[in-house]
């Protein structure tokens, strides 16, 4: 937690020094400043995003720090600036997706490029060490995952590789050196 020194100027309400805006900010005003730089993307407060101080005093400590949150980026091609469909996929390769499902593309040919479309799900852990999940029905690899999480997830999240029960179950016959190894990597 960042420490802040208040000073009542005004009965009954908190005010603080905010280096980043270079003003006297009350508590409140401070966390609407915050949620309108850091979430919702406007300019004049640009300076929050990415502000603790400013987290803490909305109550959203532990906030996602990623530059890809809230951005329109698509999961899969990663452009960003688009139209997203289903809040997940740009124009394009929403277009792709159904002409594999359909079974060709516009001209009548075999889409080649798309057909690994697979059912995938991630595990993640927020700032508050709770453990989240997110599946998606058709994805083409892990990073698309990945990048709908950092986009979507309002809390910071960890990532991490969990065992498949079979080498679980090998780690119950071992020393406690690899099985330690194995809990504290990969992140990302
Ligand atoms: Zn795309």
């Amino acid at each position: 937690m960042p420490t802040v020194v208040y000073v009542e100027i005004v009965p009954g309400m908190k005010h603080f020094t905010c280096e980043r805006m270079r003003a006297t900010l009350s508590v409140q005003a401070c966390a609407d400043n915050w949620r309108r730089g850091h979430y919702e993307g406007d300019l004049s407060r640009q300076p929050c995003k990415g502000c603790e101080i400013g987290a803490m005093h909305a109550g959203e400590a532990g906030a996602s720090q990623s530059p890809l949150l809230n951005t329109r980026i698509c999961g899969r091609c990663h452009r960003t600036g688009m139209r997203l469909i289903h809040k997940h996929l740009c124009v394009s390769c929403y277009n792709r997706q159904r002409e594999v499902l359909v079974g060709k593309n516009a001209k009548g040919s075999s889409p080649v490029k798309w057909q690994a479309l697979a059912r995938r799900t991630i595990t993640y852990q927020l700032s508050d060490g709770t453990v989240a999940e997110r599946t998606l029905d058709r994805t083409t690899d892990m990073e698309e995952l990945i990048v709908g999480v950092l986009r979507d997830e309002r809390k910071a999240v960890r990532f991490g590789w969990k065992a498949p029960e079979h080498v679980r179950q090998l780690l119950d016959g071992l020393d406690g050196d690899l099985e330690s190894d194995l809990a504290a990597s990969p992140t990302a």
